[in-house]
């Protein structure tokens, strides 16, 4: 089985937790790793070049290559201007088939502007085309002040129609699929994105000390993650601030996201907005950013706090909650999406009503009474493990893939000698 994914305006080998880059780099990565371990599977992941002017084919390992395309200009774009450059992308994906003649049997999309760019090339060469939202705009736009692109609304529609089939990470995201567009049951696969359980485990490492300044004996509590309104970090501040008023002398936060600290992080307008909060409510002494920090040292943060908040406005899965369940920490998550059922109240972690700095502070107050009662890091772990892995992940994507296959005979991408794409 030969896939085309695409996923024009993230790269899965970019670093993550900078401006824009997060959950949907880490899934491409992982899935595309697990779905790699089928010998008969090969994937090409088709991403928008930000360096050069040239198509740039790299290995993520034998069977995944990530080919980078030129599309518009050679740096970070920001995604509402993104859309300009989908002809540009579509010509170099097409010229690039071409010059390849390679053949694939499936089309698989990511976020709205890369499935409109599946749409094409589903018409233009006949192949199926499986499309995963990651968000949906007009669940964001029900929780955002800013309105989502103009023409997004439109395509995630028009996509839930035209798609073959669409993969969700959450069943509560099916739910709505169904409801706003009235999409069909059978054709959504609700499949859990997992959780890379040999990067996240209990670490004893000392490094968040040192480099917070906070001492070993504070309560320590953690946000990792993009720092864009809709993440809800305010919501933590302002929480913060009224446990401060009620004197827990113990209480410390650390940020770890928005960019790297020192350059992109100071750039990083939401991170200012936050900053300026935790200065005008005094707790400057109480609240460090770090900027963002490679995955492989999350354990390090996850491990050493007393709990991982999730406080998301929007959420449609929270891969930083199975991360920190995994280094057997618990979470307290904003009660949206995929990660209300993630957490087990009273076992793992507890929830909060998202937007709610009272009802995160009461959450707090809660947690720390009753953390004795929570299982322990060992049972916290297993748990989440046993539950969602990206071997899962993958096997279940590709018995999609599979099905859809057998389903209906696919033609595949054929090529005439001149090298012109064949409308089968
Ligand atoms: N992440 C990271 N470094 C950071 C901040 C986040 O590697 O400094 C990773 C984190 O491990 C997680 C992803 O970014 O895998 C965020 O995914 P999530 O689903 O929580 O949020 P999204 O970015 O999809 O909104």
């Amino acid at each position: 089985m030969k896939i085309c994914a695409v996923s024009f305006h993230c790269c899965p080998l970019s670093p993550v937790g900078g401006e824009g880059v997060g959950g949907m780099n880490v899934y491409l990565k992982e899935l595309s790793t697990a779905l790699a371990c089928d010998p008969d599977t090969e994937i090409d992941i088709f991403t928008r070049d930000l360096n050069l002017g040239t198509d740039r084919v790299i290995k993520l390992n034998p069977s995944v290559r990530v080919v980078h395309l030129p599309a518009g200009p050679d740096r970070f774009v920001d995604r509402e201007s993104l859309y300009d450059y989908l002809p540009e992308f579509v010509e170099n994906l097409k010229r690039f088939m071409c010059k390849e003649k390679k053949s694939y049997t499936a089309i698989y999309t990511h976020y709205w502007l890369s499935g409109l760019v599946g749409e094409y090339l589903k018409q233009y060469f006949n192949i199926p085309l499986v499309h995963t939202y990651h968000t949906l705009a007009f669940l964001k736009n029900r929780v955002s002040s800013k309105p989502e692109h103009r023409y997004r609304l439109l395509a995630e529609r028009h996509l839930s129609h035209t798609a073959d089939l669409i993969i969700s990470s959450s069943s509560e995201e099916k739910k709505n699929l169904m409801g706003e567009y009235g999409v069909s049951a059978l054709k959504i696969k609700v499949i859990y994105p997992g959780v890379n359980h040999n990067l996240f485990y209990p670490s004893k490492a000392k490094r968040v000390y040192s480099e917070s300044g906070f001492s070993e004996n504070k309560k320590i509590l953690l946000y990792v993650g993009r720092v864009e309104p809709i993440k809800g970090l305010m919501t933590i501040i302002e929480a913060f601030a009224l446990l401060n008023k009620s004197h827990d002398p113990l209480l410390r936060l650390i940020v770890i996201g928005g960019g790297k600290k020192g350059s992109e992080l100071s750039y990083n307008h939401e991170a200012n907005r936050v900053k300026a909060a935790v200065e005008s409510f005094g707790l400057t002494e109480k609240i460090v950013f770090l900027g963002s920090k490679e995955q492989k040292v999350l354990k390090d943060y996850y491990s050493a706090a007393d709990t991982l908040i999730v406080p998301s406005l929007y959420e449609s899965f929270g891969l930083v909650v199975v991360e920190a369940l995994a280094c057997g920490t618990p979470v307290l998550v904003s009660n949206v999406g995929k990660m209300k059922t993630i957490v087990k109240e009273g076992k793992n972690g507890f929830s909060f009503a998202p937007g709610s700095p009272e009802a995160l502070a009461n959450g707090l107050k809660e947690f720390y009474q009753k953390k004795h009662l929570l299982w322990g890091e060992a049972k916290i772990r297993q748990d989440v493990i046993d539950r969602f892995s990206w071997e899962k992940t993958g096997k279940e994507t590709q018995r999609i893939f599979a099905d859809l296959n057998q389903e209906r005979i696919i033609p595949t991408t054929k090529f005439r000698p001149d090298e012109s794409p064949q409308l089968a």
